[in-house]
C-alpha cells in the first residue's frame, strides 16, 4: 500500500502520522427482531435481502464497520451470476459473440470438455434463439473457462451444479443434514 502511495506521488511519511480515530459508542439500544443477520458482507446482505424479498419484515442486520460490503468493497473482480435478471445483466458485444461463436463452432478438444459439451450447446442454442442481447453465460460455459485458465477438469470447476449436487448428497447422507 505504502508503495503504491509512494509511486502515486503521495507523502507515505506524512500519511502515516494522520491519526484515524475510530467512532466508538457506548450506547445499548435493544431491538426485537425474527431475523437477525450478523454481518453485512456479501453473505448477509444477501440473507437479509432475501429474507425481507420472502415477506419477512422485522429483520436487524449487525455490521461492525462503518460500511456495508465487507470484502466484497475491497475486491476488484467480479462475482459470477450464471443467471441473472435483466435488470443486472450487462450488455454482451460483437467480440464476445464472435469469440463464443467461435469456441461452440470448434467443439469439445478433450474427453473431458465432452463431460459438459451438449450442456453448453443447448444452453447456447436457447440463447440465440431467445434474441436476448444481454451476455450469455452458463455453468457449463464457466466451467470450460475455468479448465482452459485453471487446467481443472470442467466438471469440478467453480458453478458447476454436478459439483453442488454432490456436495448436497454428501451433506444429506453423510452428515444427516438437509
Ligand atoms: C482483494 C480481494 C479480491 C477478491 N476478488 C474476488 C472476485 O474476483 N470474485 C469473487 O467472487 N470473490 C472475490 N473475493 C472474495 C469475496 O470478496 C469474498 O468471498 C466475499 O466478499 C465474502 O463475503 P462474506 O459476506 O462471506 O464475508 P465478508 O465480506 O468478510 O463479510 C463479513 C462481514 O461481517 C462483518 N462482521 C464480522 N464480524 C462481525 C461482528 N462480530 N459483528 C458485526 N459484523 C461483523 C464484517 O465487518 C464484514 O462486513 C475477493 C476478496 C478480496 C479480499
Amino acid at each position: 500500500m505504502a508503495d503504491a502511495a509512494a509511486k502515486a506521488g503521495a507523502d507515505v511519511e506524512a500519511l502515516k502520522a494522520v491519526a484515524v480515530e475510530k467512532a466508538t459508542s457506548d450506547a445499548v439500544v435493544e431491538l426485537e427482531a425474527n431475523l437477525v443477520v450478523v454481518g453485512g458482507g456479501a453473505a448477509g446482505l444477501s440473507a437479509a435481502i432475501t429474507a425481507a424479498c420472502e415477506g419477512e419484515t422485522n429483520i436487524v442486520l449487525l455490521e461492525k464497520e462503518g460500511a456495508l460490503g465487507g470484502n466484497a468493497i475491497r475486491s476488484g473482480g467480479f462475482i459470477e451470476d450464471l443467471d441473472p435478471t435483466d435488470a443486472i445483466a450487462i450488455e454482451t458485444n460483437d467480440g464476445y459473440n464472435a469469440w463464443l461463436e467461435e469456441l461452440v463452432a470448434a467443439g469439445p478438444q478433450d474427453e473431458l470438455e465432452e463431460q459438459v459439451w451438449d450442456e453448453l450447446v443447448t444452453a447456447y442454442e436457447a440463447w440465440k434463439a431467445s434474441g436476448s442481447t444481454r451476455l450469455f453465460d452458463c455453468p457449463a460455459l464457466l466451467a470450460i473457462e475455468y479448465y482452459h485458465v485453471e487446467g481443472t477438469p470442467p466438471i469440478y470447476n467453480m458453478g458447476y451444479p454436478a459439483l453442488v449436487n454432490e456436495f448436497d448428497h454428501w451433506f444429506e447422507e453423510e452428515i444427516g443434514g438437509k
